[in-house]
């Protein structure tokens, strides 16, 4: 049972019935994406203030009437979703910024917000009748995608260009996915999985093309609005590669304005690496998209082709938010504070919202009295070579060296500037 009743094609913006396996705008073909359309009216008589208060499912499978899915079982699956929405305690003092909170998407099964994606994924590839779903991806839509198919017995196919990052590689081993590693750069290889996807048979999960896939990601948005009890937020601050996740997290707050929960859509903000830039680019100069150089260690949003350039532009400017790079430095930055102060370790696109905050402010963009969010898209324990390599850990120190220093008189702190000296001498 969905509410869904079309699909607007973003390039002719023609809506067709809804249909579940229409995947692109017939006229338009692959150009054409979809945007799931619903028909709010008789949504409401279901979802309402009571639906949430009796729902005691924990998991984004409680949002399942606002879906294009049908009813699962959530024991059946991983556990996706209804992830802490933390209030910020330390770093809302130095910015002065008393409503602030983070999401922490990390916590999901994979450690991303993927997986809100790779579960719809799946359960329409059972819907249809597949036992195989693909994609092309890097990181940690694979790897998301992976888990969540293992759980339910699927089969995933996955079509990787190039490196990744060694714990989302290693996710997707352990998940028994079948990876293949292409020599060949990404558009290639998304061209090959395609051509796979096609002649298989197999459920295409690649996330610009699945209209159902923002369908699952907005899930983050509903969780943010009923963890604040649907109150006014002013800003959202997410990370942005491919333009699907911050399309998603507008739609989920687009859907619950609709049913008359929400008084207003939050202000979106997508940030960017300015190392790769190109929806930034495009923002601030008014024009279409135009392929940039992939020069960021963050490397879930080094996308220099994005897939979803209409979704991704639409949430910020149907939001009247705005686009905003911010650099490396700035990234790791935020990944050190967020972890040291609010004990949130992200991976460095996890960190990339908060790095953008920190830049609205100084920009004068955001009020101190704003309910602020920023979603922290998935875990540091995914990538701790990129941290590593910025955090200067001290090397191994002889034993008896240590008793040496050891005086009760001694303050610790000298001990260990005494310590972090010899390092740099030696
Ligand atoms: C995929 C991803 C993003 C960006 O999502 P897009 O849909 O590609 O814009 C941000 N952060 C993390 C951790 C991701 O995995
Ligand atoms: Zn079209």
């Amino acid at each position: 049972m969905t509410y869904a009743t079309g699909l607007l094609c973003t390039i002719c913006g023609k809506t067709h019935p809804y249909r579940d396996d229409l995947m692109t705008c017939p006229d338009c073909k692959e150009q054409g994406i979809l945007d799931v359309r619903y028909d709010y009216q008789r949504m409401s008589e279901v979802v309402n203030r009571a639906y949430f208060q009796q729902n005691t499912l924990r998991h984004m499978l409680r949002y399942q009437p606002l879906m294009t899915i049908a009813s699962y079982d959530a024991q059946t699956t991983l556990q996706v979703g209804w992830t802490p929405l933390y209030r910020s305690t330390s770093l809302s003092k130095e910015l002065g910024l008393p409503h602030l909170y983070f999401k922490d998407e990390g916590v999901n099964p994979t450690a991303s917000l993927k997986d809100r994606a790779s579960l719809v994924a799946c359960l329409k590839a059972i819907e249809g009748g597949h036992r195989t779903i693909c994609c092309s991806s890097t990181g940690n839509a694979a790897s998301s995608l992976a888990g969540n198919a293992a759980k339910l017995n699927l089969n995933s196919v996955i079509f990787v260009p190039g490196r990744s990052p060694l714990g989302k590689q290693a996710q997707m081993l352990a998940f028994g996915a079948d990876v293949i590693p292409v020599d060949a750069d990404y558009n290639t290889t998304y061209e090959t999985s395609k051509q796979f996807i096609d002649a298989y048979g197999w459920y295409n999960r690649n996330a610009a093309i699945n209209p159902h896939l923002v369908e699952g990601k907005k899930t983050v948005a509903l969780e943010i609005a009923e963890q604040l009890d649907f109150q006014p937020i002013h800003a959202v601050f997410v990370s942005v590669g491919d333009g699907c996740t911050i399309y998603g997290v507008y739609k989920g707050f687009f859907d619950l304005w609709n049913l008359g929960l929400i008084e207003y859509i939050p202000q979106i903000y997508g940030v960017q690496s300015s190392g790769c830039a190109p929806f930034v680019e495009a923002y601030q100069d008014d024009r279409e998209l135009r392929p940039v150089a992939e020069s960021t260690l963050a490397d879930s949003i080094a996308v220099g082709v994005p897939r979803n350039p209409v979704k991704g532009m639409w949430a910020v400017t149907k939001s009247n938010g705005r686009y905003l790079a911010v650099s490396d430095e700035d990234i790791l930055a935020a990944q050190r504070e967020m972890a040291a102060t609010e004990g949130l370790f992200c991976e460095p696109a996890g960190a990339t919202g908060y790095a953008g905050l920190k830049q609205a402010l100084k920009q004068g963009w955001i009020d101190r009295d704003d309910r602020v969010v920023v979603i922290a898209t998935g875990n540091g324990l995914k990538d701790t070579k990129t941290f590593l390599a910025h955090a200067n850990p001290r090397s191994a120190i002889d034993p008896d060296q240590l008793h040496r220093h050891m005086q009760a008189d001694v303050p610790f702190e000298t001990i260990l500037q005494d310590i972090d000296r010899r390092g740099e001498s030696s």
